[in-house]
């Protein structure tokens, strides 16, 4: 394919999200590069792109915003690909249930609108949404693609609820109760009766969603938010130790998070404002300066109770005695005790579900700065977030990156989000990520550690590590893709998840 304007290619940034390709690009820049966008209005307008696709052989590449900072933006994975754009006129909320803490939305509300929504309708004080770092992306297209979030509705896809579908032979359905003519209850149960497909449009190429219901968040009554610093980097295990049972127990209801000091560091410092070694790695006793001068540890915690005032300060107290016992040097922090520009005041707007960008302040610590994320899955376990993050800061450092590590917490399992970020203009770093990256796949899958999520370029190598019962798990995948999508028109190589056509071609990365 001859691109007429090569320079258009490498446009784009987290705000001007381009639609054809990805503006953090790992690959050359015309590797994942679309032939067309259309901008469907309804779900009859998808359907029928979709049946046009499977006259023509075309393969067509959904999206809801486009944003996936660090998976892949909007680019298709298979070039000359047709995007669809659903999040440019699929915008609405469709409807908020007051009573029962819950919306439908189509594809192209970002967080900001769905916050703004629910201010204008009056309710923004009573039903909170869950926002992650940045509320610029689609609430559908996070879910579908497993994100998380702060609060106790952290896990996306865990609240939604019901879908419709676009199958990719162009048929509509709808799932659980809305495959019911005249249920009131799409929204407000989960299941219906039969298998529960939901899961298998997640991570995948099995449909394009036009509906999604979504639970909101009752206002709690009040948030306490803290912030405790651990002085070593090795008390990382004691850490976990500490917050594993209070996860479990649900004295902790949030998602909240463990994260390197360093990486704290990088909303505030850019790189230049410590001492390099040679390879281009911060050298430790610098860190250390500057984690003195921010009041802040090797490691962060940073986490919300929610509730009124007397429940959440006898939660606090405990859950400080609960560190003492283990890391007795750990202080603690609220609002009232950090400068107005700490990081804390912004996580209070997060786990109040008020969007915030904050997170972009990173993109400062080196010139064009790209993103990419390493983001394997740890057991709630000292053991398994320890030996993970002594294996990203060997490889990375090696390629001369600075492990950015952080653990975000569920019950029982922790997503390890790795920070890469490089220089978009410097091949020869990109280059590096891409090297480095790949090393880090190999030496989880070595020890049993996959990741939850990767980028679009990174899809069939990841794929390939679940591989229990000679990657068995595929060959059902692959069954799915062949009897859904026989023309292999949807999203082909997604997950790396390859039609029948492709398979074997070169196509996989
Ligand atoms: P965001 O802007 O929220 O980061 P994207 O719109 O870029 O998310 O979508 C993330 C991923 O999910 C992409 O791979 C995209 O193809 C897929 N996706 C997004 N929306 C849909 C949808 N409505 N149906 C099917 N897949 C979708």
């Amino acid at each position: 394919m001859s691109v007429p304007h090569a320079a258009a290619i490498y446009s784009g940034d987290y705000h001007a999200v381009p639609l054809s390709h990805d503006s953090y690009h790992i690959l050359d820049p015309d590797d994942f590069v679309a032939s067309a966008v259309c901008w469907p209005g309804n779900t009859e307008d998808v359907s029928k792109a979709v049946k046009w696709a499977n006259k023509w052989k075309v393969p067509i590449w959904p999206l809801s915003i486009g944003r996936n900072l660090g998976y892949g933006g909007s680019a298709p994975r298979v070039r000359g690909s047709v995007v669809l754009d659903l999040g440019r006129r699929m915008n609405k909320v469709l409807d908020v249930d007051v009573e029962n803490a819950v919306c439908l939305i189509e594809p192209g509300v970002q967080y900001v609108t769905l916050y703004e929504h629910l201010q204008s309708i009056g309710v923004g004080n009573d039903l909170w949404i869950d926002v992650p770092d940045l509320p610029g992306g689609s609430v559908m297209g996070n879910a579908l693609d497993r994100g998380v979030g702060y609060t106790p509705y952290g896990d996306h896809w865990a609240h939604h609820i019901g879908l419709e579908v676009v199958t990719p032979t162009g048929e509509v359905i709808r799932t659980g109760m809305g495959s019911m003519e005249g249920s009131e209850c799409w929204q407000l149960f989960r299941y219906g009766f039969g298998p529960h497909q939901d899961g298998i449009f997640t991570q995948s190429n099995y449909g394009i969603v036009t509906k999604m219901g979504m639970e909101l968040l009752p206002n709690p009554g009040g948030v306490r938010v803290f912030m405790a610093a651990f002085p070593q980097y090795d008390d990382l295990h004691e850490a976990i130790e500490v917050i594993r049972p209070l996860m479990i127990r649900k004295i902790i209801g949030n998602v909240p998070m463990v994260r390197l000091g360093l990486q704290d560091a990088s909303l505030y410092k850019t790189r230049d404002d410590f001492e390099l070694d040679e390879r281009g790695v911060v050298k430790p006793d610098s860190a250390q300066k500057v984690l003195e001068e921010l009041g802040t540890g090797a490691w962060v915690f940073y986490a919300a109770l929610y509730g009124p005032d007397d429940v959440t300060l006898a939660k606090y107290n405990y859950i400080q005695e609960q560190f003492y016992k283990r890391i007795p040097n750990t202080k603690f922090y609220q609002r009232e005790d950090v400068p107005e520009n700490h990081y804390l005041h912004n996580y209070a707007r997060f786990t109040t579900g008020i969007p915030t960008w904050r997170e972009l302040d990173r993109m400062k610590w080196i010139p064009n700065a790209a993103h990419l994320f390493f983001a394997p899955l740890s057991a709630n376990n000292g053991k398994d977030a320890g030996r993970q993050a002594a294996m990203g800061r060997k490889r990375m450092e090696e390629y001369g990156f600075n492990y950015l590590g952080t653990f975000f917490i569920g019950t029982r399992a922790m997503h390890h989000v790795i920070s890469f970020m490089y220089n978009r203009k410097d091949i020869a770093e990109k280059k590096k990520a891409l090297t480095c990256i790949r090393a880090l796949i190999a030496d989880a899958a070595s020890i049993g550690v996959g990741e939850y999520r990767t980028h679009l370029a990174l899809q069939d190598q990841v794929s390939k590590t679940y591989n229990w019962n000679d990657g068995a798990i595929m060959k059902f995948n692959e069954k799915l893709k062949d009897a859904l999508d026989p023309n292999g028109i949807l999203q082909p190589g997604r997950s790396g998840i390859w039609p029948k056509d492709y398979r074997g071609k070169g196509f996989e990365l």
